[in-house]
């Protein structure tokens, strides 16, 4: 979909940023650039939509030299997200969404349409349409730079240092909700990042540069933290690289163990020998999850369970198709210590430990080292 063949890039004073980078980025995926500042990171990728021109080499998208296309026209097929959003300050966050659809000659009215349903997607609430940038958060910003970037539907998405602005826990909600967003929409998406753990939880491959605008490796995560090419891909990745290859390892086999459940609504007498002192899980009627009870706040007598006596729950782990990651997010964000894990209709199936969890882990390095 993307590809670089031999490309440097030479800026006039002499700097070589990229250095015969040879690279394919797989369509339909999310591949990371990543490194330590000034490794050419944000010149390559803005190669990609002829922001900046190569001094050699070819770079094609969909099989066509970008240098060949005119750049309005190529840039239409791509989305571009940056640190701190970039929004127009004087336009409503309504309007800055429908920007691009405008460009392209929508009516305003079509436009907004479309635009109120990017806000959707990303999370924004219809309040914040008529608000201006600077009444958003951080966070909020972000998503609404997504949206943006998202109005056209284009094919590729590329994003420098999008979330690296905003503070860690806001940094990883965002992190998931374009994780979410990817698996809706399967864009093929070029994300920059100096973050070593943000390359590894969001891409499907990863190019690690170093400095000098040379590519030390790519790969896949796993094989990225298995087996680093050299000394600097060893050194950049880190010594507690075990810990994060949690990501991607998958929780096949992992012991689920039993949950203490009640039913909204039903009455606490019915539960209260069950539960005693300790945590139980409280189902609707179709077992979803809907908070946490502690058995000193159950009503008294034939009261109903009702949802104002609940704790919120954390992240839930989904047994169809979370990795050991999403095991232990689980459990150490649940307020009673076992995490919740659901099938794929989200209905609750048991309970995950912390302690399996690294038990696994350690039992998945130990065959990994024999191998
Ligand atoms: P990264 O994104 O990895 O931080 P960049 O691609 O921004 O790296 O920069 C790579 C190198 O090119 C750095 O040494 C930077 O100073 C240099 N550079 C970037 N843009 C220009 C420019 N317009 N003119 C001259 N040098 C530049």
């Amino acid at each position: 979909m993307i590809e670089f063949r031999g490309v440097d890039k030479r800026y006039p004073d002499g700097t070589v940023a990229v250095d015969h980078l040879d690279l394919v980025v797989d369509a339909g995926k999310v591949t990371i650039f990543v490194g330590p500042s000034g490794c050419g990171k944000t010149t390559s990728l803005r190669m990609i939509n002829r922001m900046v021109e190569p001094t050699r080499g070819t770079v094609l998208v969909d099989g066509r030299d970008v240098m060949e296309q005119d750049p309005a026209q190529l840039r239409r097929g791509i989305g571009y997200v940056i640190q701190q959003a970039g929004l127009f300050p004087h336009r409503t966050i309504l309007d800055n969404v429908a920007t691009v659809p405008l460009l392209l000659g929508w009516n305003k009215k079509q436009a907004r349409k479309r635009a109120a349903e990017l806000m959707e997607l990303v999370g924004l609430t219809p309040e914040m349409s008529g608000r201006y940038p600077t009444q958003l958060s951080g966070g909020q910003q972000q998503r609404v730079g997504v949206a943006r970037a998202l109005a056209a539907d284009p094919p590729v998405l590329l994003m420098d240092e999008p979330f690296s602005a905003v503070d860690p826990v806001v940094r990883e909600n965002l992190q998931d909700e374009l994780l979410r967003l990817q698996s809706e929409l399967g864009k093929t998406i070029v994300f920059v990042t100096h973050d070593i753990d943000e390359a590894i939880k969001l891409g499907d491959k990863v190019a690690v540069f170093r400095v000098g605008g040379r590519l030390a490796q790519y790969d896949q995560p796993g094989a990225l933290l298995a087996r680093p090419a050299d000394d600097f891909v060893d050194g950049f990745v880190g010594r507690d690289r075990g810990y994060r290859g949690l990501g991607f390892r998958s929780a096949d086999g992992l012991p689920i163990g039993e949950l203490q459940t009640v039913t909204l609504g039903s009455p606490a007498s019915a539960a209260r020998d069950a539960i005693g002192d300790g945590w139980a899980l409280v189902l609707d009627s179709e077992k979803h999850p809907q908070g946490w009870l502690r058995g000193t706040e159950l009503p008294s007598g034939d009261e109903p369970i009702a949802a104002e006596r609940l704790v919120a729950g954390g992240s839930l782990y989904d047994t169809d198709s979370d990795s050991l990651r999403g095991a232990l997010d689980a459990a150490l964000s649940s307020p009673s210590g076992l995490g919740v894990a659901v099938d794929g209709s989200g209905a609750v199936v048991g309970s995950v430990s912390a302690d399996d969890v690294l038990d696994k882990l350690k039992a998945a390095r130990a065959d990994e080292d024999a191998a």
